[in-house]
């Protein structure tokens, strides 16, 4: 195993009685970087993550942390840390006493284990609040004295299960920025599991995209956004949605033709071969708002939604188009708008298999 890999994962299997949770996971997670697990409910992300941290038994594969084995290693000797959606403080314990709970199971000091409670909360912006109990904090505090926590035990890689989902929005954002940048200071290994696309996209270095118990794709945020494998990392990465309309290849090879009334024949910029059947992806921002004419794609508006900064227009016509506008758009509901896009951003995918084309 090369020297730079902290976590590695072969062939990871998981059943749960006869069902297959995790299907031949095989990943390797460099030092220092910050990996996000992302995908839809009960795909799996959870279970992997559970199974690094020793929670759960995996029923086959290999896993190394810092290049050793795994196997039979209880939870409390694989120097992980890891942060729970619920935070998990104990409620009888003060803050300080939270932050230095594992210090003091190891035998260290009372006077050592407040000092490192007080560097901890300099670095967690809990100055201050070291004598509260969790009752007496926000959801913010009491995710950061968690944050705490994992931190005052200098574990190998800190793998996060949803740690923000019960913050509000702008809640959310901040204490995205705030986790990542705490990475990059501590220069940790973070595994990071969302089912919140933007938050992957926003804090990983790389996002690993999983579906049914499989990794679907696993690449940096832009990659994924710009090269998806499959519809469906196509439609999970990237908001709102990219948009996916059946067509067929023209018999020339070079150009796709809709399955919308009076779709123009839309050039692809490469030959394909021809009469197959497809599913054209297009981006909502990738569709640009035209003049009406022959070689546009002509179609109702059935819906705006305006922001200020952007509007989010959405067809009447099956299946329904979404397009983004910057700023506030001309278009009223009941226009027929023309909308026209470049070759390079339309993704195909095979009818049948849904892989990219
Ligand atoms: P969520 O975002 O909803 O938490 P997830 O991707 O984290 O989903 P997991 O919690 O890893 O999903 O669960 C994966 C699958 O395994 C689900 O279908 C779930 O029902 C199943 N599963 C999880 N734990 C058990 C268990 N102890 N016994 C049986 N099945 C389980």
């Amino acid at each position: 195993m090369s020297q730079d890999i902290q976590i590695e994962l072969r062939g990871i299997d998981k059943h749960y009685g006869d069902f297959h949770a995790l299907k031949d996971i095989n990943l390797s997670i460099a030092k220092g970087s910050f990996v996000a697990l992302v995908g839809p409910s009960g795909c799996g992300k959870s279970t992997l993550l559970r199974s690094l941290a020793g929670l759960e038994a995996i029923s086959g594969g290999h896993m190394e942390i810092d290049g050793r084995s795994m196997e039979g290693i209880p939870p409390r000797e694989r120097d992980v840390a890891m942060v729970f959606q619920t935070y998990a403080l104990y409620p009888h314990m003060r803050v300080a006493e939270n932050l230095t709970y594992s210090l003091r199971l190891k035998g260290v000091a009372r006077a050592e284990a407040r000092k490192a409670a007080e560097e901890v909360a300099a670095t967690t912006g809990l100055v201050g609040l070291l004598d509260r109990y969790p009752r007496e904090l926000s959801g913010g505090q009491r995710q950061r004295v968690a944050m705490g926590r994992a931190i005052i035990r200098h574990p190998k890689a800190f793998l996060f299960d949803e740690p923000l989902s019960n913050l509000d929005a702008a809640l959310r954002v901040q204490m995205r920025k705030e986790i990542r940048a705490l990475h990059d200071r501590l220069g940790a290994t973070s595994v990071y599991v969302t089912h919140d696309q933007v938050e992957a996209m926003t804090m990983a270095d790389i996002v690993v995209v999983m579906r049914a118990g499989v990794i679907e794709q696993q690449g940096r945020p832009l990659e994924l956004y710009d090269r998806p494998v499959s519809k469906f990392v196509a439609g999970f990465i990237g908001s709102p949605a990219m948009n996916f309309v059946p067509g067929t290849i023209a018999p020339s090879g070079h150009e796709v033709s809709l399955d919308l009334p009076d779709a123009p024949i839309m050039e692809l910029g490469r030959k394909i071969d021809a009469d197959r059947r497809v599913t054209v992806g297009m981006r909502p921002e990738h569709l640009a708002i035209v003049s009406t004419d022959a070689a546009a794609l002509n179609l109702p508006i059935a819906f705006i939604e305006s922001t200020g900064s952007m509007a989010y227009l959405s067809t009447d016509t099956d299946p329904e188009i979404s397009i983004v506008e910057t700023g506030r758009s001309n278009a009223r509901t009941g226009d027929i708008v023309g909308l026209r896009i470049d070759a390079a951003n339309i993704h195909l995918f095979d009818a049948q298999s849904d892989k990219v084309i």
